[in-house]
């Protein structure tokens, strides 16, 4: 049995955490002020899960102060986990919760990044929603990228390929700047859409990927392109897109030799930190501990260059 202390003191990467939902459910609580009925609990599809965002968690961020207070859990959470670098997303629409200013988005990023300086490497991702306000999109992206404060940029929503040509330019922009693309695919859709995202994009990094399994040339593509997959096996399994953590796809896609990180998604929902769950795929006998340490040390290393 391996347990989570063995894993605690590990240096760590969580390369797939949307910061404003990233926190345990129990320090959630207390922030909000109230309880989300049967909670976390195992979901059908993204569809389930955008209800209760909906119904609870949405509305109660409308702040920039609220923005800052969750994000500043995720941190305090992933600090917790031992997790040494956060690559983690800010969502694009937080800019309303700052008077519709971009600059005082960056400034409210920056100053979070700085106050956990000396405790964890915080890397902000841009996130964006495929179904955001288009004329925010292209009035906001721009500046934001050319602030330098990101890192990363991440693309999510309904995993089709309708509407996808207008991000290309800014995907085109994010690799002028040296900024690290990322998409959402592969969580639900097929291997067939992963491929094509990663060479519409021209990917760096893709978040989830666990459709590609279904096809050996597809993940060949993902190797001989050295494409890393931000894998998230306890948010799969809790919003059923694999039946379970024994059937993860996670083992073939290692054992093909792509690049994977171990990560939460969303920990308020699935409430399975990295450590947690590089002890459940071992339970699991999805990989071995030698599999999760090797995971665990190649991602840090490359994160650290
Ligand atoms: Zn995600």
């Amino acid at each position: 049995m391996a347990n989570v202390s063995d894993f605690l003191s590990l240096e760590k990467v969580d390369a797939h955490n949307h910061l404003n939902l990233g926190m345990r459910y129990a320090s959630y609580v207390p922030w909000a002020g109230f309880y989300i009925p049967n909670f976390p609990r195992k979901m059908n599809g993204l569809g389930e899960m955008h209800e209760v965002i909906g119904q609870y968690t949405r509305n109660r961020s409308a702040t920039a102060k609220d923005v800052q207070d969750l994000v500043t859990l995720s941190i305090k959470d992933a600090i917790a986990d031992g997790v040494t670098i956060l690559e983690g997303s800010f969502d694009i629409s937080f800019v309303h919760h700052c008077s519709d200013s971009v600059d005082k988005y960056v400034e409210l990023i920056d100053g979070i990044v700085k106050k956990f300086a000396d405790k964890i490497d915080v890397r902000p991702e841009l996130g964006m929603g495929k179904l955001f306000d288009k004329t925010k999109i292209d009035a906001w992206v721009p500046p934001l990228l050319e602030s330098g404060i990101f890192k990363s940029i991440d693309l999510y929503g309904p995993e089709v390929e309708d509407g996808i040509d207008q991000f290309k330019y800014i995907y085109e922009m994010a690799g002028r700047l040296g900024i690290k693309k990322k998409a959402h695919v592969g969580e639900f859709s097929d291997a067939a859409s992963v491929r094509s995202f990663i060479e519409f994009f021209e990917l760096d990094e893709v978040q989830h990927g666990i459709g590609a399994a279904k096809d050996d040339s597809v993940l060949q593509f993902m190797k001989d392109r050295n494409i890393r997959c931000n894998i998230t096996p306890a948010s799969n399994v809790m919003l059923s897109a694999v039946n379970s953590l024994e059937e993860h796809p996670i083992k073939k896609i290692v054992e093909c030799g792509i690049p994977v990180t171990i990560c939460t998604d969303d920990l308020l929902f699935f409430n399975r930190s990295v450590s947690e769950q590089c002890a459940d795929l071992i339970n699991a006998n999805v990989l071995t501990e030698d599999q999760v340490k090797a995971i665990l040390k190649e991602s840090v290393d490359s994160y650290k260059k």
